[in-house]
């Protein structure tokens, strides 16, 4: 509680901090119920695109929630709030096993890309689960890629490293996610022998107006080719962002301007209610 002597701003900002962290607890609560009942979870797909033959390579599964009664929450506000109450793990799984299902049934044979967070590795646990959704689905191993961004890395002995050999030595794609956002990016790149490089979409906007970013763009291209590893070009958005990183190399595209992240066929329906229930109620 506030102090109650204290003055008037005080008061308001801890009682503002206080219901914050219920609610957090709360969304904690939620998601937990969510997992155990499988209920309001989805995984979206949004489609990377080669640059030369401009047809897809691979899909991006990204976690989605509908709170009974939030309504749609962004991975950015629950991933966190699961790594920090144990159940990335369990997350983690729900969206591997959905994730290898679909892609398994998926015409086209593009390969699936699933992001794994900092606190699923360095527990031994990771190689297991990949194994368990490959075998439980069918999926070939070499339909599999795993994301895991910088800042999920390496930063020392716990682990990690040997966790995304062992991925690796099955077979599986790893793609470091996020590129050029965080610390000591091309040290990760000596630590581990990625298969796929993914610019931030921070850069790859940006580098239509601005020189710099576009240098940027170019000379992580560049190093993917010398290295013999895949550049993509995340967050591409319009035809000015695809022809400037065509033109500075990258080798695939993902973003808005080739799709947004959409659900799987079997989803499509649940989808779309649930967003229609959400504008009847908007227009009441
Ligand atoms: P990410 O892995 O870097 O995923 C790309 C994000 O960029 C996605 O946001 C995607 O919807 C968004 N995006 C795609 N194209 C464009 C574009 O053209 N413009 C803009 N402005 N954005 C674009 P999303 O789905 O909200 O996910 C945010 C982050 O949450 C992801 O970033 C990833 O770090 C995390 N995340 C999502 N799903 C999972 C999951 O299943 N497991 C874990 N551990 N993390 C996940
Ligand atoms: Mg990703
Ligand atoms: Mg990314
Ligand atoms: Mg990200």
């Amino acid at each position: 509680a506030a102090k109650a002597a204290g003055k008037g701003t005080w008061r308001v900002f801890s009682d503002d901090m206080e219901i914050r962290i219920q609610e957090r607890a709360r969304l904690q609560a939620d998601l937990r119920a969510a997992l155990k009942a499988r209920d309001g979870l989805f995984v979206f797909y949004q489609p990377i695109i080669d640059a030369g033959s401009k047809t897809i390579t691979s899909r991006e599964a990204l976690v989605r929630w509908h709170h009974p009664q939030r309504g749609w929450i962004s991975p950015a506000e629950f991933v966190p709030i699961a790594e920090q109450s144990g159940l990335i793990d369990q997350l983690g799984e729900f969206v591997l096993n959905t994730a290898c299902n679909d892609a398994a049934g998926w015409e086209d044979g593009a390969r699936v890309a699933v992001n794994v967070s900092a606190a699923q590795l360095g527990k031994g646990t990771i190689a297991p689960a990949v194994l368990e959704a490959l075998s439980r689905s069918g999926l070939s191993p070499g339909r599999l890629e795993i994301e895991v961004t910088e800042t999920a890395m390496l930063d020392d002995e716990n682990g990690g490293i040997g966790d995304l050999r062992r991925i690796r030595d099955m077979g599986v794609r790893v793609a470091l996610d996020d590129f050029g956002t965080g610390y000591s990016s091309l040290t990760h790149l000596r630590a581990f022998p990625f298969d796929k490089i993914k610019i931030d979409g921070s850069f790859v906007r940006d580098a239509v107006e601005r020189p710099e970013s576009a240098a940027v763009v170019r000379a992580i291209a560049d190093l993917g080719k010398r290295l013999g590893v895949t550049t993509v070009a995340e967050g591409v958005e319009t035809e000015a962002h695809l022809n400037r990183v065509l033109e500075e190399g990258c080798s695939e595209v993902q973003g808005y301007f080739y799709g947004r992240p959409a659900p799987s066929d079997r989803d499509a329906a649940t989808v779309m209610e649930l967003n229609r229930a959400a504008a009847r109620l908007a227009a009441v």
